[in-house]
């Protein structure tokens, strides 16, 4: 059995079904984030499991024990919000301690406790400061350090950096990932930014209303999109997705598009078979089509003309929008091309990338 483990799990407010038969598990030492758009049941999930919020149907496990009537208190498990919920009047010190001194743990244990979470955290110079004269990020590590000191089975983060500027919270995301190899528990991490997903996760969940849409490591997900869903929610700039029809002639499978026609390469093809004549939606990253003619790993691919109707350099590469037709692309080209709105040109799909979802019911095929 997993360390956490969530089977079943729904949430009803009223009418709402906030969650919807949830299964989610965090192995031992496992960094497990679920990244979903807003309102999708992954607070709810967290806050379940945190024991903040009761469970209407499923069962929650946390270290084998079952704990859907367990207080919180007694969950061993810690959370971290959103907002630090410091205490403006006490120092860093008194902050991190307060939690073990209601506890009435000895005065020894507690000082050598927080003195090794600051430690970790590098924050024990700010020991004796208050709140209000720390950064967001220092507030945000003393939130962490409260509950480092208590040691528990299981930390539970509710989207901690979303209150920090976008510099601060890159220096973050580095630092959760070191903390997180130095403590070695598990982390059930909450978060729409999927860039804080792909790099600080071991597993991702993504959830959509209030259901689980795909759950692996970062670069299965995105490398191999179960559905429509995740497709479109999971890469930036997003995966471009074409309205296709599937069609045969004499063995060969061609995806047909508005302006467009794709011969599937031979595994494609075979798991086509069953859709012959159906309508598709054809993936392809933005990264996956390069201007024909700049770049060597293009060449001998199939080409669409595009019409040019958005340029944006953005350093290390050209974001365009074009069109052909019904059909939009958007492609990341070289930062060496000259391309400008207006140009239609010639592109190169590369076949090798491309993922296929069955119109209907969004599922890959
Ligand atoms: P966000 O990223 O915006 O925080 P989320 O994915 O964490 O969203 P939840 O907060 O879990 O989403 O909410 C899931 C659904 O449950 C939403 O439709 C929300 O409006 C509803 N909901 C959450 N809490 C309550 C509540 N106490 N009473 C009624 N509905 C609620």
């Amino acid at each position: 059995m997993a360390h956490v483990e969530l089977r079943g799990v729904v949430k009803k407010f009223g009418d709402v079904l906030a969650v919807d038969r949830v299964d989610i598990s965090a192995e031992q030492k496992e960094f497990v984030v679920l990244l979903g758009p807003s309102g999708c049941g992954k607070t709810t999930c967290l806050r379940m499991i945190a024991g903040l919020e009761t469970i209407t149907e499923g069962e929650i496990y946390i270290a084998g024990r079952k704990v859907n009537d367990i207080l919180p208190k007694d969950r061993d498990i810690a959370m971290v919000f959103q907002n630090y919920a410091l205490y403006p009047h006490m120092s860093v010190y008194k902050n991190m301690a307060l939690g073990l001194q209601l506890q009435k743990f000895p005065k020894d244990e507690i000082k050598e406790r927080v003195e090794a979470a600051a430690e970790i955290l590098e924050i024990t110079e700010l020991l004796n400061r208050k709140p209000m004269a720390l950064s967001g990020g220092q507030r945000q590590r003393v939130a962490i350090g409260r509950t480092i000191v208590r040691d528990p089975q299981v930390f539970l983060f509710d989207e901690p950096l979303s209150n920090l500027d976008a510099k601060l919270r890159s220096q973050m995301r580095i630092e959760l990932a070191k903390l997180h190899r130095k403590i070695g528990k598990s982390i059930i991490y909450v978060t729409h930014d999927q860039i804080e997903a792909m790099t600080l996760a071991d597993r991702i969940v993504i959830m959509n209303k209030g259901k689980v849409m795909q759950m692996g490591k970062p670069m299965e997900i995105y490398n191999n999109p179960a559905n429509l869903f995740v497709a479109g929610f999971i890469g930036s700039p997003t995966m471009n997705l074409l309205d296709v029809k599937i069609m045969e002639d004499g063995g060969k499978i061609t995806l047909a598009g508005d302006c467009f026609m794709l011969e599937a390469p031979p595994d494609l093809a075979s798991r086509c078979m069953p859709y012959k004549e159906k309508k598709a939606v054809l993936g392809i990253r933005p990264n996956h089509i390069c201007q024909a003619g700049m770049d060597l790993e293009c060449e001998g691919k199939p080409q669409v003309e595009l019409e040019v109707e958005v340029v944006e350099p953005v350093g290390s590469e050209i974001v365009i929008d074009t069109s052909c037709g019904k059909d939009q692309f958007t492609a990341c080209i070289d930062p060496r091309s000259t391309v400008k709105v207006g140009d239609k040109l010639m592109f190169t799909i590369d076949l090798s990338q491309i993922h296929l979802f069955d119109a209907e019911s969004g599922k890959g095929i």
